[in-house]
């Protein structure tokens, strides 16, 4: 049997649905929410359904038990939900005698017509059917597509509705392709996404006026802390739609993989004191790619504006009036701490945590000791490895109790992650004889004895 997938005009079709059981409501709902005509016959429904059938202008409920003789009037579809196969099947030969189509929910491989999952984002709709094989694949589909196709899809719909007649009027059919072609692939879909209205509407007019669709533009993007998993959906859509990426080291390559294969792919990283491009050089490039009208894309690692310097680069954006949006991700510090069963704050433990970053300049490290030396609180050290014996020792001058926790997550998230424990007087030795790989991030406090009952990666 092949399937014929088709889309009808809600209000243009008129049904009768007969049982009122859980699957005989979706439908119901279904049908009320199109428009259709729609007549059920059950003995109860739901009070809050009774209440959405009544307030229906084209549905009504007979309050029934169905028998073989029942009359389905004009509707042209009929779907058959009772309990009773025999009445069912009964059912559906007198409607099938009756030239109507049947969907019958308890055997579906006869069936006329079936319903598809639906998502709705109206204008725009996706429905996935597996042709009855599986309702459990279609639901796990739909699931899985639904997280794909953020609510705003119903704006851009919307506003590419309310644009078709213009854009009929104005340009010669030929034309009319070319010009869709170049709009969707403009930034005002993204502007969409991102709930910009404004700056699509008037994206948008400037398009329909003939503007050059290209227009620069720049996403700072946290990559997350290495597990692409942990990628927001809004990173996963700019990383799939730039047309040129820079990114640094500490993205994870598996990462790297869903860039289009048409964009360039620039590493910038910085292996420590081995910058590949100077921080002055990364800002310039990323103006001079948008300002040749390029979907430019920086890609960080973790949170840009997190030791990141996501700032610096967006502020040469901003000065050269280069559009931009930022994307968070997540950091090293959460998923270091969720990955390695270490709670960052905990009731019993620290009512605070701060991130300080261990950079040495000049073998220098000057932190503010003494306001790291705090009995409730977690401190997470980003970048700071080598630095790991004179942090130690400072914390330990400055009153940081001997025996206080100290946890290192190599290569956090990642599948090769390590969590080395130990007291921040036996760290520095542990380091000296562990050959340990960047990168690391240190947490101090409490909250690393609770590794050891809540790690739940082994
Ligand atoms: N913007 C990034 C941090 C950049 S600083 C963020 O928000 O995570 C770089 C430091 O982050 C590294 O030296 C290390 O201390 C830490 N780091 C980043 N990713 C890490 C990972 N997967 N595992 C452990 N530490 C990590």
């Amino acid at each position: 049997m092949m399937n014929l997938p088709l889309v009808l005009r809600g209000d243009n079709t008129s049904f009768v649905v007969v049982g009122g059981g859980n699957i005989a409501q979706r439908k119901i709902r279904t049908l009320i929410a199109a428009g259709s005509t729609v007549s059920i016959i059950a003995p109860e429904l739901p009070a809050e359904l009774q209440q959405q059938v009544s307030e229906a202008a084209q549905a009504t409920w007979h309050q029934a038990m169905a028998d073989q003789q029942l009359d389905f009037g004009n509707a042209e579809y009929v779907v058959l939900a009772t309990d009773n196969s025999e009445l069912n099947q009964a059912l559906a030969d007198k409607a099938r005698a009756e030239n109507r189509k049947v969907c019958r929910v308890d055997q579906t491989s006869s069936n006329d017509f079936i319903f598809p999952a639906v998502i709705d984002r109206s204008p725009v709709l996706v429905s996935v059917s597996t042709s009855g094989a599986s309702p459990a694949l279609t639901r796990y589909l739909k699931e899985r597509l639904e997280a794909f196709l953020p609510l705003e899809y119903a704006d851009l719909g919307k506003l590419m509705q309310s644009l078709r007649d213009r854009i009929k009027q104005k340009l010669p059919a030929r034309e009319r392709a070319a010009f869709w072609r170049r709009w969707i692939h403009s930034n005002v879909p993204e502007l969409i996404l991102s709930r910009q209205h404004e700056r699509a509407e008037s994206l948008s007019e400037a398009l329909v006026d003939g503007a050059d669709s290209a227009a620069g533009e720049a996403y700072l993007v946290g990559a997350g802390p290495g597990d692409p998993d942990l990628l927001t959906f809004r990173a996963l859509r700019l990383i799939q739609s730039a047309d040129v990426v820079y990114y640094d080291r500490l993205v994870n390559p598996r990462i790297l993989e869903f860039i289009s294969p048409d964009a360039e792919k620039f590493y910038v990283g910085k292996a420590k004191s081995d910058h590949a491009v100077p921080q002055d050089g990364i800002n310039q490039l990323l103006v001079q790619s948008a300002q040749e009208g390029k979907r430019v894309l920086r890609l960080k690692g973790g949170d840009p504006f997190i030791f990141g310097r996501g700032g610096e680069e967006i502020e040469e954006l901003a000065a050269a009036g280069i559009p931009f949006q930022v994307v968070p991700g997540i950091t090293a510090a959460s998923g270091c701490a969720a990955y390695s069963g270490i709670p960052l704050t905990h009731r019993d433990h620290a009512q605070s945590v701060r991130f300080v970053t261990g950079h040495l300049k000049d073998g220098s490290c000057n932190l503010p000791w003494n306001e790291l030396i705090h009995p409730h609180q977690t401190l997470v050290i980003y970048m700071g490895l080598t630095g790991i014996p004179l942090i130690c020792q400072q914390l330990m001058d400055h009153g940081m109790a001997a025996d206080t926790p100290i946890a290192l997550v190599e290569k956090g998230t990642l599948p090769d992650q390590k969590v080395h424990v130990s007291t921040i007087r036996d760290m520095p030795e542990y380091v000296a004889n562990n050959s340990l790989q960047a990168p690391t991030l240190t947490i101090i406090g409490s909250v690393v004895s609770l590794h050891d009952r809540l790690n739940w990666r082994q």
